[in-house]
């Protein structure tokens, strides 16, 4: 018995199995995956579905960053408001309360 590569279907996670069981466990998430014997087709699926799971992070990490960008845009609107307040109040500062 040789031994072959399985994919998780559930975390994608790809390791070296030389068991004779039908069915293994994932060691990174404990879930049962079906032993199917090594073939180039069948590596090529799971090669498709690491990448579509790799586009699915990016675009996670894409939507991330939008967001970042969108908060540091904020920031700097509301550092120029400060900077705004701070000059009105500085062409206030002459003004004489007490007269008032
Ligand atoms: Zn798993």
């Amino acid at each position: 018995m040789s031994t072959t590569v399985l994919a998780c279907p559930k975390c994608a996670k790809v390791w070296p199995y030389g068991g004779n069981a039908d069915r293994a466990t994932c060691p990174n998430c404990k879930g049962k995956v079906p032993v199917e014997r090594f073939s180039v087709e069948k590596l090529d699926d799971v090669v498709v579905q690491l990448r579509e799971q790799m586009d699915e992070l990016q675009e996670g990490a894409d939507r991330r960053l939008e967001v970042y960008g969108d908060m540091k845009q904020r920031i700097v609107e509301l550092e120029k408001r400060i900077d705004e307040l701070e000059a009105d109040a500085d062409d206030n500062s002459g003004f004489d309360f007490d007269s008032v």
